[in-house]
């Protein structure tokens, strides 16, 4: 396996672009990596005809179902027939969240497997060899999750305990993100840049960000974050749900953002439409008349392949699956459509005028 390769092309302000170049994959940053079960809706065929780049799939259950055999596990790329990026979650987040204090081990994360009741103990050896068998294309490191609004005690232990296990990665650390933990306070913060960098890992993956923070909070921490980190290593931001985090990540300088925003949408029966991105809720009852595209503007298979407003109504209200299915299409290609014009923005240094007229109320 070929070493990570991330190249900036053009900064403006505090967000770049670049290139990774990573397993005879190339990508242009920005660039989000989806997430969400629901990308599982359609084939890699159909994620690739709306240009979807990367994506990152939950690994845990992966995990508690191979009981400890990760080599019996398949390479993702070959089960799913995905050959763009690919991304695992470790997930150690859930696995604290169901683990007693006294789980919290020196070497590892005991707790009771959701499902089964099994008790099962998750180390970073784990961690790694899971990314390892379902063929991520990029690896993290291992963390032991704390939760952004703990007392400090609980976050420097997280920090600590999480550099002590940098070397578990280190066979790998050319292709590795280390785990930046400390929540919301800046010297801890600090202390895990550091221990991530002395270890020689290909970038940073900014973790314990969750996604549920308020929006001021979320462009605090993410900036007083980003400020710390050399600006030529990769930066990975593995959580944002909302168009306004996206955007706070953009102009933060961080080069692959997790997104479950298309996903999202399209479960709740939203199509994003028009220059600003409108939410255009499918399940309103005025669109059973509505014999027009999506968007007529818009250049997506299924705007294109001639699917009607009414069609999707009848399809988002009786709860098929073809609506949701049309939904995501159409949400996937209008944010690669997105993220298109914000590297374009930041190659002319507009990047400003951009969003300030994206969210402009039409
Ligand atoms: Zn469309």
């Amino acid at each position: 396996m070929k070493e990570l390769n991330f190249t900036i092309e053009q900064t403006a302000a505090a967000a770049r672009t670049g290139h990774v170049h990573v397993n005879g994959q190339e990508l242009s940053t920005p660039q989000l990596v989806h997430t969400g079960g629901e990308l599982g809706k359609l084939t890699a065929w159909q994620l690739k005809r709306v240009n979807v780049a990367a994506i990152k799939v939950n690994g845990l259950p992966w995990w508690l179902k191979a009981d400890h055999q990760v080599n019996s596990l398949p390479d993702l790329h070959d089960f799913y027939h995905w050959n763009g990026l690919l991304l695992v979650d470790q997930q150690t987040r859930v696995a604290y969240q169901a683990a007693k204090p006294r789980g919290r081990k020196k070497d590892g994360v005991r707790f009771h497997d959701p499902v089964t009741g099994q008790l099962k103990f998750y180390q970073p050896a784990d961690g790694l060899a899971l990314q390892q068998a379902l063929g991520a294309d990029i690896y993290q490191s291992f963390d032991r999750s704390v939760d952004y609004y703990a007392p400090v005690d609980d976050l420097a232990a997280g920090v600590e305990q999480t550099a002590a296990w940098l070397p578990a990665t280190s066979t790998v650390a050319g292709q590795t993100l280390g785990k930046i933990t400390g929540g919301g306070l800046k010297d801890l913060r600090q202390k895990s840049v550091s221990a991530v960098q002395q270890a020689g890992m290909a970038g940073y993956s900014l973790a314990g960000i969750p996604a549920d923070l308020p929006d001021k909070e979320f462009n605090r921490i993410l900036n007083e974050l980003v400020d710390l980190l050399p600006a030529a290593h990769l930066r990975y931001l593995p959580t944002s749900s909302s168009l306004t985090q996206l955007l706070i990540a953009v102009l933060a300088g961080v080069d692959l953002i997790d997104s479950d925003l298309a996903a999202k949408k399209a479960g709740m029966g939203v199509a994003l439409v028009g220059p600003h991105l409108t939410s255009l809720h499918l399940d309103r009852q005025h669109f059973a008349t509505d014999f027009t595209a999506l968007d007529e503007k818009c250049q997506c298979p299924v705007c294109q392949g001639g699917y009607r407003r009414a069609t999707i109504h009848q399809l988002v209200t009786s709860n098929a699956i073809l609506g949701e299915q049309l939904l995501l299409q159409h949400n996937l290609f209008v944010l690669d459509r997105l993220m298109g014009e914000i590297r374009q923005a930041i190659e002319d240094q507009q990047l400003e005028s951009f969003i300030q007229e994206l969210r402009q109320n039409p």
